[in-house]
């Protein structure tokens, strides 16, 4: 009987992408996702510790997995992820015992060693004889082909491809160069080989990743950069079926022209760039370490503006940094009331262990002052994304089908902005549609079908996916 396998993803995109490659590494040698995650004959927790309240839910889920583990010693619980850390993957053993594997961020490897060594895996899924056509097709050429689990083949729409690991950049609040080692840029073929085997499956929508994305590639002399990656890979991706290609998250000092002009230049880039600000104050950024000035980064916005058409820009900010004031907080304020950026992730600043701003500076704005701010931005966001959205209104937009929500269908336009459509005569699950907007919100848009009574136009139908 197959073996199967279950995992719980906290925390950011790169960690949904890690997961995805321990369960690839898991199907290649006999696994199945579980039907009933307690039923899982593997049970894997990928962690963040961005902020104390991520690392908190890592730990309450362990301590359900504890006594499991107590009632069914069989079970094998892996550990994954930022909590672990690349700098000695051992160091919680003893504080959790009842781990079986522990896994640096991005490293499944550690899982498929031991599940081997004790001969817990199919050994005809290992010489490929058990193994389906999307299978082979999946690892036709490459052997780093992904290999999704069965309902998400032909299923998904959208998948993440790291592209660089780690981060070398110490901003003075951030654990995760700690946690995730230096910066290392994958190999372009290595990254193609990713994406082909993907389309294959059926995604139509890759975003690559990176903790700073916009550096990929300077970590290796002479290397390509992410606008040389891009070129590559929108071409290999594309004759495969990739409709479109996102990249996130870059830093303010490493997006270049060469790389807005690429994304401007490339159809199937979408127009679309997240550059976190993380606040709006020049002491503040100085404190935080971030390397440059509220000035500089309103010139940065306005240079993607002028250099990407119909470019949406979301951004990160983090308020009641050690000793931000509340004259600080509102410059943070004033720059998004400026800029009118089309999304905001908000954060609290909690003080987390090693960072430059836990050892020398007090985490002290009160929870409840932090708070106060953070509604503030929300409040402002949810003005602005309105006033950005209705400017949609009647116009026509291109939008890659993702699912069905409730008899609607509901996909992105090349923006990112969350559009639903009804359509009963067609399956569009991956298909890019032009729908046309007759309704908007701050945080999504309704659409419909243009001419709805006649029957669609070959122009209507903008690209039909396979
Ligand atoms: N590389 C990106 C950041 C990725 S980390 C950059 O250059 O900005 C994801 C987000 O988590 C950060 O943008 C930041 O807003 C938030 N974050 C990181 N450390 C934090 C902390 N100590 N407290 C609150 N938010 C934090």
């Amino acid at each position: 009987m197959s073996r199967s396998y279950h995992i719980w993803t906290l925390g950011c995109q790169m960690n949904e992408a890690d997961s995805q490659r321990l369960a690839s590494e898991l199907e290649k040698i006999g696994y199945h996702a579980a039907e009933d995650a307690d039923s899982a004959d593997v049970l894997v927790v990928n962690t963040c510790v961005v902020r104390q309240s991520a690392e908190d839910k890592a730990y309450g889920r362990l301590y359900r997995l504890r006594m499991l583990k107590e009632r069914e010693p069989d079970r094998v619980i892996g550990l994954m992820g930022c909590l672990v850390g690349v700098k000695d993957p051992l160091r919680l053993r003893k504080q959790l015992p009842f781990v079986d594997v522990f896994m640096s961020p991005s490293e499944p490897m550690p899982m498929v060693d031991f599940l081997r060594e004790r001969g817990l895996f199919d050994n005809l899924a290992i010489t490929g004889e058990a193994t389906d056509r999307a299978y082979r097709d999946a690892l036709q050429d490459d052997a780093h082909g992904i290999i999704l689990p069965e309902r998400e083949r032909g299923n998904l729409v959208s998948a993440y491809v790291p592209v660089v690991y780690g981060c070398s950049h110490a901003c003075s609040f951030c654990i995760i160069p700690f946690q995730r080692g230096i910066e290392r840029s994958r190999p372009v073929g290595e990254i193609v080989a990713e994406v082909r085997s993907l389309a294959r499956q059926g995604i139509k929508e890759i975003t690559f990743l990176g903790q700073i994305v916009d550096r990929y590639g300077r970590d290796v002399p002479d290397g390509p950069d992410l606008a040389d990656l891009l070129r590559v890979v929108h071409d290999a991706g594309v004759a495969e079926g990739i409709e479109r290609f996102r990249f996130l998250t870059s830093h303010p000092n490493w997006m270049n022209d060469k790389l807005l002009d690429t994304v401007a230049d490339l159809p199937h880039v979408m127009p679309q760039i997240e550059v976190p600000a993380q606040a709006g104050n020049d002491e503040v950024l100085l404190r935080m370490k971030r390397g440059y000035t509220n000035a500089q980064y309103r010139a940065l916005i306005a240079r993607i503006r002028e250099r990407v058409p119909n470019v949406a820009i979301h951004c990160d900010i983090i308020v009641g940094f050690c000793g931000e004031t509340e004259a600080q907080f509102q410059d943070t304020y004033n720059l998004l009331a400026d800029l009118k950026l089309d999304k905001v992730h908000l954060a609290k600043y909690s003080p987390r262990p090693h960072t430059l701003s836990n050892r020398t500076m007090p985490d002290d704005v009160p929870e409840a002052e932090k708070e106060r701010r953070r509604i503030a931005i929300d409040d402002l966001q949810a003005t602005v994304c309105a006033e950005i959205n209705g400017q949609w209104l009647g116009h026509t937009v291109e939008v890659l089908v993702e699912e069905n929500q409730g008899g609607k269908w509901r996909g992105r336009t090349p923006q990112n902005k969350i559009v639903f459509f009804e359509d009963e005569a067609q399956d569009r699950k991956g298909q890019v549609v032009a729908v046309e907007v007759t309704w908007t919100g701050p945080w999504s848009m309704q659409a419909r079908l243009p001419g709805r009574v006649a029957l669609p136009q070959p122009s209507d139908l903008i690209s039909i996916a396979g």
